[in-house]
Formats: structure tokens, sequence, C-alpha cells
């Protein structure tokens, strides 16, 4: 007998179903994904046991006349591509002619579809990829399709599977991210007979709110960022409500939930003079691109997607994303106890009140006077590649945000617009107008208080320091210009020999910054210039920082490296708990107008407000 055979048709149906039918999710993202292809408007999902009992997916999309019902069950079966060109168009979700036959294989399915014209609906049950009946059925246009029992006849998966609520969970999630993806249509979703979500189509900002919460939704920015090819919309988060992982990333590219690396890390890169470490920031952005510009037929369950031309997408995205952000004001304000005490952070998705009241949503976007971001500062930082000349690109910058700064806590959201734009303009004043405040003295050593009108203004003297070298340090960069000053003694260290590799191989990059350091031995270096105006730097604090570092160093890129050596160069230059001369104050002041934002390189903001009348608050003087 040969020892080649072709696989039967079973044995070939339940591989492949290895391949689209991982858990519970994987029939669900399927299912859904047919549902939008077929132009459906509402889409119910109701689970039970995490999936594994149930999964009922129902929409109201075009359905399947009754002639193509058993077809659309045998593999390579589809109606969204017919020849090799349409594989590099594709503008459906799905395109593989894989799934129905993949989750008909592994479990006991039952779809009752009809189209528009049909008068009758046609039912089917397929078993373990076995026909078992087929009839009509009265039912509304659409399809309705129930998967019972999955994985009953394959064993060895069923036992991969977790427990139930961790299924539920991953099904959750992939719901979010649709309902993201998807802002005009209506979501129903249920799990063991509860409802979770239950969605108007009401756009993508009434979906964050609902999926995240009011924190999240009262601190977002607008993108909406186009150039001749390409267009970025959504919101990310402001830094304050950056995360502690990455799940709070939401891609799509054309509407197609996608995870993309180096998306990730551009927009990460954006926010890296915004978040402190380990912070990520929140986002969900939708890339429009023409579909012949990507290939989605890379990844068996269509959750990687390539792009043509990678480089651009990124510098896209970084321009898109920094753009958005050097355009905030970053003046935080100090709210009374009460308000804080409702701004609870709801976050969790199944205990999210599901029909939260229409007026408690906070407005859906801001007018923005857009010209007036026009005269900002054209170059963002040298560093990060971030550099662009807003006029020689070709992008439209149109960059809105709900609030124009951070705010600790909400405020009340009534009169919305009149109230916003004049929060604006106040703070657009507070970096030109600050140095005609009164200057009240300094607080623990490390704040200066100041006076304005109806305000008490709290500025952190080391970030604002920070911010000032840091701004001069890409300025002079920029301009190949880093003066420098010889130490009167060197300074010599010794290091271990990953370290002394690190410097020795990067002595380059120091040089550009204006560190002149040189080998001095085994295992030892030598400092004999820094920065100009630099002079009140700790090397020590500097260099310890740096090895505390390393492991993160190696793997950035040189672009990154410089920014983070600038960024740790700045703050060993600032000293903590001195007391500044009222002269000392005075120029910090004026620096002040000069920053490009006002957080400190790491982050942290520079100054937070209080208003008078929150201070009367205070002492009951006003209710
Ligand atoms: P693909 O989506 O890759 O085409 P599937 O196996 O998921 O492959 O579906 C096969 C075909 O069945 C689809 O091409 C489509 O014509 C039809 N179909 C599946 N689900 C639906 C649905 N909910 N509404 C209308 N047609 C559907
Ligand atoms: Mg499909």
């Amino acid at each position: 007998m040969a020892k080649i055979q072709v696989l039967d048709k079973y044995i070939a149906n339940k591989i492949s179903a290895g391949e689209v039918v991982e858990k519970p999710a994987s029939v669900v993202k399927e299912l859904v994904e047919n549902s939008l292809d077929a132009g459906a408007t509402s889409i119910v999902v109701d689970i039970e046991n995490g999936g594994i009992n149930k999964i009922v997916v129902a929409d109201n999309g075009k359905g399947i006349e009754s002639e193509d019902v058993k077809t659309a069950f045998l593999p390579h079966a589809t109606s969204k591509i017919k020849t090799v060109d349409d594989l590099f168009n594709i503008g459906t979700l799905g395109f593989r002619g894989e799934a129905l036959a993949s989750i008909s294989a592994v479990s006991e399915i039952e779809m009752t579809t009809k189209t528009e014209e049909a008068v009758l609906g046609t039912h089917i049950t397929i078993e373990g990829g076995d026909i078992v009946s087929f009839d009509e059925k009265a039912s509304n246009t659409g399809t309705k399709i129930v998967v019972n029992n999955l994985f009953f006849n394959t064993p060895a998966r069923k036992k991969f599977l977790r427990k139930p609520k961790q299924e539920e969970g991953d099904i959750t999630h992939l719901m979010q991210k649709f309902i993201l993806a998807n802002p005009d249509i209506k979501f129903k979703y249920i799990t063991d007979g509860k409802l979770i979500y239950n969605t108007m189509g009401s756009g993508c900002y009434d979906n964050i709110y609902t999926i995240y919460g009011r924190e999240v939704a009262n601190n977002l920015i607008e993108i909406n960022f186009s150039n001749h090819k390409y267009t970025l919309t959504g919101y990310i988060g402001k830094p304050i409500i950056a995360k502690p992982n990455r799940t709070y990333q939401t891609l799509f590219v054309n509407n197609r939930i996608v995870t993309n690396f180096m998306i990730s890390s551009a927009i990460g890169n954006a926010f890296e003079s915004f978040l402190m470490k380990g912070k990520f920031p929140f986002y969900v952005l939708n890339l429009t691109i023409p579909n012949d510009a990507i290939d989605v037929n890379v990844h068996p369950t269509k959750q990687e997607i390539k792009f043509d031309n990678t480089g651009e997408i990124y510098s896209f995205f970084l321009n898109a994303v920094s753009d958005a952000l050097f355009n905030l004001n970053y003046v935080s304000t100090i709210e009374s106890e009460d308000d804080e005490a409702e701004d609870e952070i709801i976050e969790s998705a199944v205990d999210q009140e599901i029909d939260a009241k229409e007026e408690d949503r906070p407005p859906i976007s801001t007018p923005l006077d857009f010209d007036k971001y026009k005269t900002n500062s054209t170059s963002l930082s040298p560093f990060g590649g971030r550099s662009f000349d807003r006029k020689s690109t070709d992008l439209i910058f149109n960059s809105s945000t709900i609030l124009d700064e951070i705010k600790i806590t909400t405020p009340p959201q009534s009169n919305q617009s009149p109230n916003i734009m004049k929060e604006e303009e106040e703070q657009v004043d507070f970096a030109k107008e600050v140095q005609n405040f009164k200057t009240i003295g300094t607080l623990f050593a490390t704040y200066i208080l100041l006076e304005a009108e109806d305000k008490l203004y709290i500025i952190d003297q080391h970030a604002c320091h920070e911010r000032k070298n840091y701004d001069r340090f890409v300025e002079e960069f920029e301009n190949a210009n880093i003066p420098t000053q010889p130490l009167m003694i060197p300074y010599v260290f010794t290091c271990n020999v990953n370290e002394f590799s690190f410097f020795v191989d990067n002595l380059e990059t120091f040089k550009a910054l204006g560190f002149e350091i040189d080998e001095f031995g085994h295992n030892t270096l030598k400092i004999s210039e820094i920065p100009y105006f630099l002079n009140d730097i700790n090397l020590e604090s500097l260099i310890d920082d740096i090895r505390k570092d390393l492991g993160v160093f190696n793997k950035t890129q040189l672009d990154f490296l410089k920014d983070s050596l600038a960024k740790k160069a700045c703050k060993a230059s600032v000293k903590a708990g001195d007391i500044l001369t009222p002269s000392e104050i005075k120029s910090l002041l004026a620096d002040l107008s000069k920053h490009k934002v006002l957080l400190c390189p790491h982050g942290r903001p520079i100054v937070v407000e209080i208003t008078k009348s929150q201070i009367e608050k205070w002492f009951k003087r006003k209710l």
C-alpha cells in the first residue's frame, strides 16, 4: 500500500478546524465577522458556560439563499472572493471560506437563514460535519447560528479549554473590540442569560464610555488625522489615564481588529515623553487605508496584516499621535472631594451598568479652533524621529480634544461648550501670563506658589527645571550645537564588563549629546566634558541611572537611546530640595512660556491649579 495518502474529508476538516477554531472566542470571532460581512446593522451574541455549551450569533444581514446553504459549510466555500486578484484587494473580513466548515466539523451547529426575497427561511443542522436535517422554517431576514457542544468530537482539544469564566473573558474582550470597531452597529451581548452590553450604534465615543467608563471617556483626545493616502480616526487617552498593560490598546485597520507591533511601538514612542515607566497609552484607533496597500492573508485567524510601506505607516502614526499630544495643555485642576467620590473608575466590562443613562454621558466632541494650534512649534523632538516640519508634510492637522487639559477629576458637565472654550483660553494664557502672577513663595523647598486673580497655581520647580533643560537639549541637538564645558576634575568611574561595553559602543552617542567619555583603563571610563547648560549635573547619579536601565537601552534604537540619555541627564541636573532665590524663580517662570508642554520629560505634571471657589468650598464659605 502506498505510504502517502490523501486524508479523508473528516480528518482534513478537523486539521483545518484546529487552525481556525482554537477556542470558543474564535467561533464568536468568525461568526460575528460573517454577520458584519453580510451587512448586518444589529448583531446579538448569546453564550452559555463560556461558549463551551452554546454560542448563538444572530444578525439582520442579507442572509443566504436556500440553494447556497449547504455549500456555505464546505471547505473553501466563500462568496467573497473569486479570483486571485481579489485576494490582493480584500474588502471583507472573511475570505478564506473556512469558518463554517471548520466550526461545523467540531460542533453541533444549527443555522436558520433567510434573504429578503425568500418567503421562508432555510434551517440546517450539522453534527461533526454531517448534515442531520435540512428544511424550511419561517424566520426574519438575516442569519442565526447556534453552535452547541463545541469540540464534542475532539476530546484532545476540549481538554485544552480553560475554565468557562476564562473563555467567557476572552469572548467579552473580543466583543469589546467588535463594539469599538463598529461604532454604527448595534450589539447585544448576553452571557448565561445576563445582558452585558446593549449598544445603540451611536458612535465610537459612546462605545468607549460604555466599555471603559467615565474616567476614561472624560480623558480622551479625539484623533482625526489624514494625508493623501491614510486616515486615522478614533481616540487616544490623555497621559493621566495611561494603563499598566497593553490590553487597553485597540487598533483597527479598515475596521478589522489587528495587532501590529510596529504600530503599537510608534504610538508608544509618541507617548514616550508623556508617560512614566511601565505605563501604556490607552487608545482606540482606526486606520483607513486602500485595501491594496495591505495584505490581510498572512495569518490563519487574520489578526495580523502586512503593510506595503511600513516606514510610512510608522511615521504616520508617530506624527498623528505626537501632534495631538503636543497640542494639549497640561495644567492639572484640583476638584472638590465630592466630585472625586463620584468619579470611581468603572473599568470592568462585566461590572459595568449596561444601560448608562443618556444624560450621564458627556458630549461627544468640542468645537476647536485649529488655527490656534498651527502657530505651535513645528518640531517635536529630534530624537525619536518624531521631528517633523508640519509645513513640509502633507498632513491635515485636525486634532481635537474633549477637554483640553488634564483633569485630576472631572468638572460638572453642564453648559459644556462655553465652559470648555473659556477654560481653554485660560489655559493657553497660563504660560504667557505666568510672569505677571504674584509669587507667594516656595513650599517644602519644592513647589513655587503663585497667585492669579482667582486661582492658586502650584508649580513643581524640579519638574519645571527638567523640562527646561530637556527642551534646551532638544533644541541645541537639532542645531547640532550642544556647547560643552570641560570638567576641572574629570569624573572617573569603574563598571562591569557589560556596562563598560555599553559605554564604549555608544561613545559617539554620548559625544553628540555633549558628553566626552573615554576609556581609561580596565573597565574604567573618564568623563571630561559635559553639556554647558547642565552645570549642576550629578554625574554619579546619572551613571547609576544609566546602569540601572542598561537592559532597556540595548534594545532601543539609537534615537530613543539619545532621548533617554537626554532625559536622564536633565534629571541628574536638577537638585532636589534646593531653596531658589527670587531671581532663580523668576528665570524659571520666564522660561515656562517657552516650554513645549507643561509636563516634565518623564510625564509628570508641572503645574496644578486650585480655584478660589474651591478653597472657599473647603472653608464652607460657599456651597
Ligand atoms: P468566508 O467568510 O471566509 O467567506 P465562511 O465559512 O465564514 O467563509 O462563510 C462561508 C460563506 O457563507 C460566506 O462567504 C457567506 O457567503 C456565507 N455566510 C456565512 N455567514 C453568513 C451570514 N451571517 N450572513 C450571510 N451570509 C453568510
Ligand atoms: Mg467568515
